[in-house]
């Protein structure tokens, strides 16, 4: 099918499933722009922004960002130049509020959703994954000490920066925030469903394989 862009793309599923992994692919291959609420809300935090500081709380347990201070973050990030193209939002929407205020943003700019992709993933499989990822300080590099290592321990491959463990990636927030995706994420299944957008991966794969199935299913609107 041929489209016009900005081609813009939604991952869902939760937390650990593979959404930034995945996105940073799909980035290269499409040539569309990654963006991650939760990397913004890291890099606030990380440069004691205002909007960072009042993220920490929430971060730490686990729980969500308010609505509001999460909309307008995105909002004025959607704005900028590198996103004519497309975005692959990863991480956002996270609730059915933000699902609405994403469809009006993008109205605003004539453009739309073309595609979501939702990451299934069994329970067990996304505790093991979060519980062993590693990030680099410097670039954002995400890694996983069994599945995805790098290849000096606690280096980045890509900028030698030093790895570490998100807080929040602990084995009791872990399973505060797949309670938390559940409760208030998963509704985006049936919203996106309804809007006959949503295509379902298995994500209980290697890397590539999940690649090569999110290749396949974002075809459709890719060609
Ligand atoms: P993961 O990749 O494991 O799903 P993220 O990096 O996306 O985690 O998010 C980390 C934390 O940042 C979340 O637990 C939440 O506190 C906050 N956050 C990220 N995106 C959103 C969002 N769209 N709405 C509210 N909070 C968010
Ligand atoms: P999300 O953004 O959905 O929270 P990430 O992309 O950060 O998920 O992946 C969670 C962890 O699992 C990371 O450490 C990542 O390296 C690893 N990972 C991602 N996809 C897979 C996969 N298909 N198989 C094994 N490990 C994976
Ligand atoms: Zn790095």
């Amino acid at each position: 099918m041929a489209s016009a862009y900005p081609v813009h793309l939604v991952l869902v599923g939760p937390p650990g499933a593979g959404k930034g992994t995945q996105a940073v692919m799909l980035e290269r291959e499409l040539g569309l722009k990654q963006i991650s609420s939760g990397d913004l809300f890291r890099e606030n935090l990380k440069n004691q922004t205002e909007l960072g500081q009042l993220a920490q709380a929430y971060m730490d347990r686990g729980e969500l960002v308010p609505d509001n201070v999460t909309i307008a973050m995105v909002a004025e990030r959607i704005q900028r130049s590198d996103c004519a193209k497309g975005v692959i939002f990863d991480g956002f929407p996270r609730t059915l509020e933000q699902a609405k205020a994403l469809d009006e943003m993008l109205a605003l700019q004539d453009s739309e959703i073309r595609l979501v992709p939702a990451l299934v993933s069994s329970d067990e499989v996304v505790i093991d994954r979060m519980t062993g990822r590693r990030v680099c300080r410097n670039c954002g590099a995400v890694y996983q000490i069994s599945y995805n290592p790098p290849k000096v321990e606690g280096v980045c491959d890509v900028c030698s920066g030093e790895l570490y463990q998100r807080s929040d990636d602990s084995p009791e927030t872990v399973r505060n925030r797949l309670y938390v995706y559940y409760k208030q994420t998963s509704p985006l299944i049936g919203y996106y469903f309804a809007k006959n957008l949503l295509v379902r991966v298995n994500a209980d794969q290697p890397i590539d394989a999940v690649n090569q199935a999110m290749l396949q299913a974002v075809k459709v609107v890719i060609e």
